[in-house]
């Protein structure tokens, strides 16, 4: 707060409100991103072949140490070191676990090690997803969309929460006079969406994009992707749950948890996240005993 009050009295006197120094900050970095090349956005990034870029790029790099595959079904102390039992009958040998599962499978992996974590842990809710993918030509809409995507409010009871061009977002998504387009389904606030067949779920999006947008063409060709219980839900007190968490979990030795369950869902958040438990991990092992 007493960082940013004088930067506020300062926007006051500039610009004779705070909110229009706020806009007038807003459009002034708005016109600082239109010169960044790749992404039209700062807002968005990706690779020119799609996030798989980043996984795929860190299984190459690790090389023979990534185990693709490998569920962990339990842990177990072995002298200073972890055991973990893979759902293949293998056991995995370790000197330190970051556990960046989602938070009910980091919940049932920690059960019999801290029951006090694992219960906080369960209790973190999770919603599920679906995207759709549509391809159109841009003479199918009346007039393009402009835009990067839109959000739908729950209150005007869609059956999409959200929707985005990526070929507005992203150079090379779709050839010239096509547009990719991608709906978002299900989420806590539609949760019956998710219980509907491919076929259902394609056609609830093109009646929408229809209401929405005006484009009642058939699309080139649609693809819907899942993804079950893939959104933690950061409920009323969700800060308060985790760093009990954070405390009941580093009563475990050499063992800390990290992913999109905890401190901000983004990518960029559980990239932090998974870095600030390797120091804290490292610093741990290094630490004289
Ligand atoms: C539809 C959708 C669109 C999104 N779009 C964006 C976006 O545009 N930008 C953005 O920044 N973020 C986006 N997000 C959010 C972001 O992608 C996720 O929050 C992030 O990928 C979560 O990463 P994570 O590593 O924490 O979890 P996950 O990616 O869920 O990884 C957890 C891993 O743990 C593994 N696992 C589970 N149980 C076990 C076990 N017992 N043993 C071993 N491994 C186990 C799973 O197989 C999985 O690989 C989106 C999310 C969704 C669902």
């Amino acid at each position: 707060m007493t960082a940013t009050m004088p930067r506020f009295v300062e926007m006051e006197r500039r610009h004779g409100s705070v909110i229009k120094g706020m806009l007038a900050a807003e459009s002034a970095q708005a016109s600082r991103n239109s010169e960044i090349s790749g992404a039209r956005w700062s807002m968005f990034q990706s690779f020119k072949n799609g996030m798989a870029t980043l996984p795929e790029t860190l299984v190459a790099r690790l090389g023979g140490s990534i185990r693709k595959s490998a569920e962990v079904v339990a842990m177990s102390r072995n002298g200073d070191a972890w055991r973990l039992a893979t759902s293949g009958g293998d056991a995995i040998d370790a000197d330190a676990v970051i556990c960046a599962a989602p938070a009910y499978a980091a919940s049932r992996m920690v059960a019999t090690l801290s029951p006090a974590a694992a219960k906080m842990l369960g209790a973190i809710s999770y919603a599920s997803a679906a995207t759709v993918n549509l391809t159109f030509r841009e003479s199918d809409f009346d007039p393009s969309p402009r835009a990067f995507g839109f959000v739908v409010p729950a209150a005007e009871r869609r059956r999409i929460i959200a929707g985005s061009f990526s070929s507005f977002k992203f150079e090379g998504r779709a050839p010239a006079g096509a547009i990719l387009a991608r709906a978002f389904v299900g989420g806590e606030m539609s949760r019956e969406m998710m219980t509907l067949s491919d076929t259902e779920i394609v056609a609830a999006v093109r009646d929408e994009f229809r209401a929405l947008l005006g484009v009642s063409a058939a699309p080139g060709f649609t693809e819907v992707r899942r993804w079950p219980d893939s959104m933690p839900q950061y409920e009323v007190g969700h800060l308060a749950r985790v760093a009990e968490i954070e405390r009941a979990v580093a009563t475990i030795p050499a063992f800390a948890i990290a992913g999109a369950a905890y401190r901000g869902v983004g990518i960029p958040d559980c990239i932090r996240s998974g870095e600030d438990a390797a120091d804290a991990t490292f610093a741990k092992l290094s630490a004289p005993k």
